[in-house]
């Protein structure tokens, strides 16, 4: 096992990988832009490095200054979380080159993964079902138009380097094809530098099922079942499930062998996830994200294995102590994402300082964040704060629980997507697990202004505990995060980010 690793990522996500390594007796080293200074991550590691101003282009994407943190400070591999550089094949070569571990699949494997018509090809290659269309990038508007012609109208133009639901296109007819591929390849040439765009029959209504995996260096590739991520805001996700409501064991073994077929196709190491639309009984290959996912946690919670630790330890030549058979499920968990948006206002983004924080607890309530109070939320990074995870022996009494434990959360400063999830917690449609991912379009009353009951009740449980979080607050001094240094190699020097060292390494 490593004695240190770096993680080259921020928020929830730095956070929940310093607390896997801690958890192995690994110790970390965190990275921190200008904006980052008082972030939870930072307190959390065992040191932690300044490596620029807020874009992330001058910290959390400069591939060299990392590295070169990572070689000053002793860490022998780095963890990429979510985002960032985490399925950057060159980033992934230039650690290797490095003489570093890169803690994920090789640079091959993202690269073979990461074009999404090359992805297409060596599925239907390896006999693994797509959603019908082209598996080439489309050469012009005229090609566009006989594909679309060939497999029927709606079809999806879509971006071959796209990602986080960013260029795409539903046309719904012939009139309109020839517009939407300009447009098409207009958006993607902007959102990643690449215009290339190809076509799918655009589903009605499907549903987003997805598949996690593990594989070892040792031939183990085994799946944990699936999550359900239907569920979406523009092609964002906003709730995870896991189990799903409708899949049976023989689905979820159908599902599961493709997907570790797909994984076997790339000889994939780590964990990744396998993305497929599910309708009807049947279901076809979108995409494979070659690193952790934000989702993570309602299938740590459900099958009890953890997947960050088991990414650490791959990536340290173990081999998986357990087979497919292994595998079981237990209860079902549900995961809202807590960003700072504010659904009535169009989940436009909402800036400012915590104020305060309440967080959830009690059984089954886990909590994966990446702020405290202090922390000014800007608009250089993604809006997402925090993930509120419950896990409970039945579906609905998971959405009784994460109701509960959404009135307890209390963010004051920014505006946040709770009051959204707490509708959709009582909303019958999703209660009783009809929900594809035009939910949002066919449930727009969800996005309603109106301040509800659940609501007012949330106001007043929510002033009792800040009142008591107050107290608190004053009866114990805040951590000074305005020692860290800025000096040394990569523009800032190592401090030791535990007041006290309680952990004692
Ligand atoms: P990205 O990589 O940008 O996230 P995906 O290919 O994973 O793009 O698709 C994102 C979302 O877009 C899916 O979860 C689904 O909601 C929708 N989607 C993608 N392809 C189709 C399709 N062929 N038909 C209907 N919806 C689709």
């Amino acid at each position: 096992m490593f004695k240190k690793i770096l993680v080259a990522n921020r928020g929830e996500i730095a956070l929940r990988v310093i607390r896997a390594a801690h958890e192995l007796g690994v110790q970390a080293v965190a990275v921190y832009s200008e904006a980052d200074r008082l972030a939870p991550h930072v307190m959390a590691a065992d040191e932690a490095y300044l490596i620029g101003p807020a874009p992330s282009a001058q910290s959390y994407l400069r591939a060299d200054v990392l590295i070169e943190v990572a070689k000053k400070s002793g860490a022998e591999a780095i963890h990429p979380g979510y985002g960032f550089l985490s399925e950057r094949a060159p980033f992934i070569q230039a650690v290797r080159d490095a003489g570093l571990v890169f803690i994920g699949p090789s640079p091959d494997a993202v690269t073979a993964m990461g074009d999404k018509t090359a992805a297409r090809s060596r599925m239907i290659d390896a006999g693994v079902p797509v959603v019908p269309g082209t598996a080439q990038a489309l050469v012009d508007a005229a090609e566009a138009r006989r594909v679309a012609g060939e497999i029927g109208y709606p079809v999806l133009l879509k971006a071959a380097a796209g990602g986080g639901g960013k260029g795409m296109r539903i046309v719904a007819s012939e009139a309109e094809i020839e517009k939407a591929f300009d447009a098409a390849g207009n958006e993607a040439q902007a959102a990643f530098g690449d215009r290339s765009v190809y076509i799918e029959k655009y589903l009605e209504g499907p549903r987003h099922i997805e598949i996690q995996l593990l594989a070892d260096r040792h031939g183990n590739t085994l799946h944990l079942g699936e999550r359900e991520c239907s569920i979406q805001r523009r092609h964002q996700k906003l709730i995870e499930e896991a189990p799903s409501a409708v899949l049976t064991p023989e689905e979820r073994a159908a599902m599961g062998a493709m997907a570790v077929a797909a994984a076997r196709a790339v000889n994939y190491e780590g964990a990744g996830t396998v993305e497929c639309l599910y309708q009807n009984g049947e279901f076809y290959f979108l995409e494979m994200n070659t690193r952790i996912q934000v989702e993570h946690p309602v299938t740590e919670l459900v099958t009890g294995v953890d997947l960050v630790q088991w990414q650490i330890r791959i990536a340290a030549g173990e081999a998986l102590p357990f087979t497919q058979d292994d595998v079981r499920w237990r209860g079902h968990a549900i995961e809202c994402r807590i960003t700072s948006e504010d659904p009535a206002n169009s989940f436009l983004p909402s800036t400012g300082r915590i104020r305060n924080l309440v967080v959830p607890s009690g059984p089954g309530v886990r909590w994966d964040g990446g702020i405290t109070p202090g922390f000014e939320v800007g608009l250089s990074y993604d809006p997402m704060l925090a993930k509120l995870i419950v896990h409970a022996p039945t579906r609905i009494e998971a959405i009784e629980r994460m109701k509960r434990a959404l009135l307890e959360l209390r963010v004051e400063g920014v505006d946040t997507a709770v009051p959204f999830h707490l509708r959709v917690m009582d909303e019958p449609d999703f209660r009783a697990g009809t929900i594809d991912i035009k939910y949002l379009d066919t449930h727009a009353d969800l996005l309603a202004t109106e301040p509800d009951e659940a609501l007012l009740r949330a106001a007043a449980l929510a002033a009792a505990l800040l009142e008591e979080e107050r107290r608190n607050q004053r009866a114990v001094p805040r951590v000074q995060a305005g020692s860290a240094s800025a000096s040394g190699a990569a523009g800032g020097g190592a401090w030791r980010g535990r007041a006290g060292g309680w952990r004692g390494r």
